[in-house]
């Protein structure tokens, strides 16, 4: 991850209201002004910079911050708070079933990292001591299934297959297998698409419907900005999801979806990729990401 431009543009805005010792409203205003334009920069959502600012303007004038001894600083502290809460101030986690298996069900566009990341979080869940099973639904590629079993030997989970059948079919047979086998979560690696359309969520309604999930997690990737979060929209509208996975941070220069996609959907990121190895999942923390944006 490195949001370089973001973080420059955030600290010569601050800067040059440190250098102002007392500030007033328009000093205000104009560090403001400037921290809008390297959110929108950034590729955050419009909405989203302008309520951002709107809500920062309104604490740092309306309250004792402009007379304090270093109004500076308040108005930073300020800044902080707003994005760590911009992003959904606290690390959500996966609700676990109380009755075993947690089912996981993953979305995602093609090429977001989906299969990917199924294998991340197998992996992620062993290391908790967990025994995860991975299901092949996405059925229409037989190359996704050998890729899944491919990722799946990688994380040391076990990969539950039945070709190219029904995948309500395969999801529901794969709970009974985990059932028999002891296996405490299930993660279901559903069909993927180049763009949404209404036979892939009608198919993801039905496994919704049919399944049950406690988690729906949607993986997008970061590096498309803007369209990724209109992607996060669109499934949440049309499916409801629980959260989202956000892949590719290390290759995103930006930031825009990781700072946009909580405002958006309402949603919030559980967990972002780092890499392409199974090893690169961190568990998303708010105010971490707005630290190190601030720097
Ligand atoms: P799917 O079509 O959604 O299942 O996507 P894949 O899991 O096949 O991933 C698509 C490509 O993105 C692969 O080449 C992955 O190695 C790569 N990829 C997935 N996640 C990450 C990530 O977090 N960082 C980087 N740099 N590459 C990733």
């Amino acid at each position: 991850m490195a949001f370089e431009g973001l973080s420059d543009k955030l600290s010569a805005a601050f800067k040059r209201l440190r250098s102002k010792g007392r500030l007033t409203e328009s000093d205000v205003k104009d560090a403001m002004r400037e921290v809008r334009l390297a959110l929108l920069e950034a590729d955050v959502n419009y909405k989203v910079a302008k309520d951002f600012v709107a809500a920062v303007t309104a604490r740092a004038v309306g309250s004792d911050v402009l007379t304090s001894l270093t109004p500076a600083q308040q108005v930073i502290k300020i800044v902080d708070e707003e994005l760590t809460s911009l992003m959904g101030a606290e690390n959500s986690r996966i609700q676990f079933s109380s009755k075993i298996p947690t089912i996981i069900m993953m979305c995602g566009l093609q090429g977001s990292g989906k299969t990917t990341h199924s294998a991340k979080l197998a992996r992620y869940f062993k290391k908790q001591g967990k025994r995860p099973l991975l299901v092949a639904c996405d059925v229409y590629r037989p190359a996704a299934i050998e890729q899944l079993k491919v990722v799946g030997e990688k994380a040391g989970a076990p990969v539950f297959d039945m070709g190219q059948g029904d995948p309500v079919k395969i999801a529901k047979k794969a709970i009974s297998h985990a059932k028999d086998y002891g296996h405490d979560i299930v993660i279901l690696d559903t069909a993927g698409r180049l763009h949404i359309d209404e036979q892939l969520m009608g198919e993801l309604k039905n496994i919704k419907a049919e399944v049950g999930p406690h988690e729906i997690l949607l993986v997008i990737d970061s590096m498309t900005g803007q369209d990724a979060v209109n992607v996060a929209k669109s499934f949440d509208e049309a499916l409801g999801i629980d959260g989202v996975i956000l892949t590719k941070l290390d290759g995103d220069t930006r930031g825009g979806a990781a700072l946009s996609v909580r405002a958006v959907t309402g949603k919030p990121i559980k967990f972002v990729g780092m890499g392409e190895k199974l090893d690169d999942l961190e568990p998303f923390y708010p105010d971490r990401m707005a630290s190190r944006i601030l720097g």
